[in-house]
């Protein structure tokens, strides 16, 4: 049923004729996210510039029973940023700075700044904003709050939930809230940190106060060879159980070195089983040591090869090969799937080999890459789209490695969320009396459903009825 005209006319109101979309070419580019394999173009995207306008936005959907989703830079690997019919609010034009405190060490932010120009803004201030995703050039800091973003160099510092200070929320009725702020002093339970990863379920951030921490004043780079991915695995355990934290802790395995030396030439050895980056802060005289330690453990777990980046430059590339490990891949395969597993550190090994052998199973070449430091594995399943099956392999292969993970103690995501994709795996992760209180928190704030439906949690039966118009009982949503 298309968007009723009095609710296309009220959102020109409220954002100016020329911000809001419904010509179908334009529809069709927000039918998926970075995760493709699903796909449902909007009836309308709205672009708002200030949290009042969303506000409006939210009211007015709320008003017409019509479902609405954010949406920052579409890049998100779940699903969780596409709608069936309905509204995309789409938060591109609010990508300003709005604050930054050097001294206090924040910024408030609006949730359209991309990840990396934020840090570009902050580094001559000697601060950065810590979650780098592989994706930050193109991702804005409202979807890594969404999403709980991780990155190479969370490992030391922490995910996304551990640089939000505080946010200003529209709550899926059409209230703006606010939770956190900058300063200590806060009191009562911490609400900005509930919503820090809830993926756009339960309310639409329009300004974000973010932590910055201190650019180290010294970073030692470091590149291990292994003949076998299984020395590289087994390394990163040995590193982590000497109580030493790396900044970062990435394995790259043979594929996709092969993949990337293709596509860019970054110099890794192409001949490698696989190969660690790892990133140290080395500000003192301890940590130089330590570089010393991570050698020599390397080294007992089979490393062949084990060099340093000798200038900024020759890191500055090593980390070019591992941000463009994804996009690499068109170099070798029609297309791909990104699975996104977590298990214990100390299963890295057995989980690698488990997908190995998964992939032997499903017939699929699959090509690695982990955040191996924090135990997030990216296995990249490699399928051709123009055969029948060729996607459902891809998805049932990717089921099978989740659920490796799970049986070793592990988790459906790292970093990428549940959104559309994973939503039915929940419930092997969690209880029944789990989920039903995630479900009863966010029909408690989201009771019409409306805000970003059918998303995160097992499909309620009246997911399907959640259209235009339709009005559903309270509390009965899932
Ligand atoms: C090549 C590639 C590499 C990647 N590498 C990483 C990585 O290393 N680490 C990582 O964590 N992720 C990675 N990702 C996944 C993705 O980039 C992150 O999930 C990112 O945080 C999504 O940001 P976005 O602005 O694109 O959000 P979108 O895709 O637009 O939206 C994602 C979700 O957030 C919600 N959302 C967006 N903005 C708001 C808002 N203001 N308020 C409420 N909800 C909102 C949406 O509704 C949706 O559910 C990668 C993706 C790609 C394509």
């Amino acid at each position: 049923m298309p968007l009723n005209d009095s609710l296309t006319r009220r959102f020109r109101k409220i954002v100016g004729r020329p911000n809001v979309d419904t010509g179908t070419a334009e529809l069709l580019t927000f039918a998926s996210d970075g995760l493709t394999l699903h796909q449902a173009a909007p009836e309308c995207v709205v672009y708002p510039q200030s949290t009042g306008e969303v506000a409006a936005i939210v009211k007015a959907c709320n008003r017409a029973g019509v479902p609405f989703v954010a949406r920052g830079a579409g890049t998100g690997l779940s699903g969780g940023a596409i709608i069936d019919g309905g509204v995309i609010i789409q938060l591109s034009r609010m990508n300003q700075i709005i604050y930054l405190s050097a001294d206090n060490r924040f910024a408030i932010v609006q949730p359209g700044v991309v990840n990396s120009y934020l840090s570009l803004q902050t580094r001559p201030y000697g601060l950065e904003f810590a979650p780098d995703p592989s994706s930050q050039a193109a991702c804005t800091i409202g979807g890594n709050v969404a999403e709980n973003a991780g990155g190479p160099h969370t490992l030391k510092q922490g995910v996304t939930l551990n640089h939000v200070l505080g946010q200003t929320v529209v709550m899926a009725d059409g209230q703006v809230a606010t939770f956190g702020g900058p300063y200590l002093a806060q009191t009562g339970p911490s609400f900005s940190s509930f919503l820090v990863g809830s993926e756009g379920t339960l309310g639409i951030t329009t300004e974000v106060t973010v932590r910055l921490v201190p650019v180290a004043a010294g970073i030692t780079t470091m590149l291990a060879t292994f003949a076998d991915p299984a020395g590289a695995t087994d390394s990163v355990t040995a590193i982590l159980a000497a109580r030493i934290l790396p900044s970062a802790l990435e394995f790259i395995d043979q594929l996709c070195i092969q993949a990337v030396e293709a596509h860019l030439k970054v110099g890794f050895p192409t001949d490698a089983g696989a190969i660690l980056l790892i990133e140290l802060d080395t500000d003192d005289e301890r940590s130089k040591g330590q570089a010393e330690t991570i050698e020599a453990l390397c080294r007992e777990h089979g490393a062949i090869d084990f060099t340093l980046a000798q200038s900024e430059e020759e890191r500055q590339k090593l980390w070019l090969g591992r941000k463009h490990v994804a996009g690499a891949m068109g170099k070798i395969s029609p297309a791909y799937y990104t699975n996104d597993g977590v298990v214990p550190r100390s299963r890295l090994t057995d989980i690698l080999q488990a997908v190995y052998r998964i992939a032997g199973i499903h017939k699929l070449k699959v090509a690695n890459i982990a955040h191996a430091g924090d135990g997030n594995i990216h296995p990249l399943i490699l399928f051709d789209p123009d055969t029948p099956d060729g996607a459902d392999r891809a998805l049932a292969c990717s089921e099978d490695i989740l659920a490796a993970c799970l049986e070793m103690g592990g988790s459906l995501s790292g970093e990428h969320g549940i959104g559309l994709e994973k939503r039915e795996m929940m419930a092997r992760m969690y209880s029944g009396a789990d989920l039903a209180h995630m479900r009863r928190l966010r029909n408690g704030l989201s009771p019409l459903g409306l805000l970003n439906p059918c998303k995160l949690l097992p499909e309620g039966a009246r997911c399907g009825e959640v259209k235009n118009g339709a009005t559903l009982p309270e509390g009965t949503w899932l």
